[in-house]
């Protein structure tokens, strides 16, 4: 099948069932961002299509400014294959390779509002896919780490991310094992589903710190906010309904 046909299929098919919200719907990371000499200025590649996308994501309720700042600037359709192209700033989930999705963008804010990150906090994201999530954590200014299974994705998101200036620590590898040795983080995301909350990634946490993790089987998960209040004790709350791809244990090409 060609490239074309085989993305905008998988776009239909997944148009209603992947990364989506069912409600509702540092500068570390980033070089040059002032100077703009390296860095592809999103002022003159669709500012005004990202703009359009964080207004209409605050309209349907996000109000976390620097959420909104972040996807107002970040050239959305280059995370995409060029054959979706005329879809990149629509508020829907969209195929990358493998079978993987890039979330929905009500989904990515959703997800980081409830982060509520501050400059230079130390954020692990699970699930690097196309790296838009990722850009959307530099953008805020935090240390980011972010792994993937998929060897091929893993690659393609740090060529994306290095060509539009963000420079996040990215590794190929199983989430559910975490970064033991870049541990503790302020901040865990998962932006894959795993059937329980991962013990592993917990243990991960600075006392004080929150992990926001969609908790569930295929049919639907629920966002889940676990907070660690002190070295043993967690305390855990709900935030909607949402449909992501699984989590997966161990690694493919
Ligand atoms: N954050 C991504 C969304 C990716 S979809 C973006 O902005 O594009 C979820 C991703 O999680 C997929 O790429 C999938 O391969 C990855 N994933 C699933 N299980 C994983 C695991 N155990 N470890 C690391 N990545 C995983």
């Amino acid at each position: 099948m060609k490239t074309r046909m085989k993305h905008v299929l998988s776009f239909i098919l997944i148009a209603f069932c992947c990364a989506v919200s069912v409600t509702c719907a540092n500068n570390k990371n980033r070089q040059n961002k002032n100077t703009g000499s390296l860095v592809v200025s999103p002022s003159q590649d669709n500012t005004s299509e990202a703009k359009k996308l964080a207004e209409g994501l605050r309209r349907k309720g996000i109000t976390d400014k620097r959420v909104l700042a972040a996807i107002g600037n970040i050239p959305r359709h280059k995370f995409i294959d060029e054959s979706i192209r005329e879809y990149a700033y629509l508020d829907r989930p969209l195929p990358i390779d493998k079978g993987q999705t890039i979330s929905q963008p009500y989904t990515v804010a959703f997800q980081t509002e409830l982060l509520q990150l501050k400059p230079g906090e130390k954020v692990l994201e699970i699930g690097t896919g196309s790296g838009y999530q990722a850009a959307v954590l530099c953008e805020m200014e935090a240390e980011v780490y972010s792994i993937e299974r998929f060897q091929d994705l893993h690659l393609k998101a740090k060529e994306t991310l290095n060509k539009l200036g963000y420079h996040p620590n990215l590794f190929f590898g199983d989430g559910y094992e975490g970064l033991p040795e870049h541990a503790p983080f302020d901040k865990i995301l998962i932006t894959a589903a795993p059937e329980k909350i991962p013990e592993k990634l917990k243990q991960q946490l600075k006392v004080g710190g929150w992990m926001v993790v969609p908790v569930g089987g295929r049919m639907g998960q629920k966002m889940t906010v676990i907070k660690r209040v002190s070295k043993d004790k967690f305390h855990e709350s709900e935030h909607g309904d949402f449909i992501f791809v699984p989590m997966q244990e161990g690694t493919e090409k």
